[in-house]
């Protein structure tokens, strides 16, 4: 070989190398999964994982949250708890067991009383602030998660929950606890999968205060639905 090629040789054999460098990295930061899914084919793609989120607004309650905790933690499922502050005092336990479970814990009002809550910048603020300040007091870690009381979109309050560090958290499914009157478990897993169809990500509602027995009475159901699915279970 002429001695003028060898540093296009050298330059060619260093872009493979970098080429297989590239592929190799990417391919050990793709994420593991603890299933295979059946839309994987050899040769094909790998088919992006599903994931859901179970979320559970307006405990604690200590009749249904402790029910839910215990399915979670039979099933090994994590979840996500946005807490309303003024049901937290005689509930301490519930709160601190839903910490210690390791799920995630998130604000969603001291008071959910929307008139006085959406009243003002400052009521607003005051409302975050409480819950906030109740839930790091009892679990002993700053919250950094937020869903808005009654759900929907408040741009304004969502700048200054930005400005606060806070994420904003919506959903893209329902069981129906809250919207259907006296629903039984069946009627709420139905709910589940109908609104979650088609949705790879899935930010599922559901609620653990007193009156939603039905809701850790359908929890058992859903997760076997969603497992059965390939859906992975992640908390926010
Ligand atoms: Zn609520």
């Amino acid at each position: 070989m002429q001695k003028r090629y060898i540093p296009i040789v050298i330059f060619c054999l260093a872009l493979v190398l970098m080429l297989f460098a590239h592929l190799y990295g990417r391919d050990l930061a793709a994420p593991v999964f603890g299933f295979a899914s059946e839309e994987e084919t050899e040769g094909s793609p790998k088919a992006q994982p599903r994931e859901i989120y179970l979320t559970f607004d307006d405990g604690p309650s200590t009749v249904v949250t402790g029910r839910i905790l215990d399915i979670l933690l039979k099933e090994g499922v994590p979840a996500t708890f946005f807490i309303t502050g003024e049901r937290v005092f005689g509930r301490e336990e519930v709160l601190r067991r839903i910490h210690d479970e390791g799920h995630a814990i998130g604000v969603h009002t001291y008071s959910h009383r929307y008139d006085a809550i959406y009243s003002s910048d400052r009521a607003f603020l005051e409302d975050v602030r409480k819950c906030a300040e109740i839930i790091e007091k009892v679990t002993g870690e700053k919250p950094k998660l937020y869903r808005f009381p009654g759900g929907g979109r408040h741009d304004r309050f969502e700048a200054l929950l930005r400005e606060m560090g806070y994420e904003t958290v919506l959903w893209n499914a329902v069981c129906g606890d809250e919207e259907i009157p006296h629903a039984d478990a069946a009627t709420l897993e139905r709910r589940a999968i109908e609104t979650a169809k088609g949705k790879k990500k899935v930010v599922l509602l559901l609620h653990d205060s007193a009156p939603h027995k039905a809701t850790a009475e359908a929890l058992p159901k859903i997760i076997e639905h969603f497992r059965d699915e390939g859906y992975v279970f992640k908390s926010l």
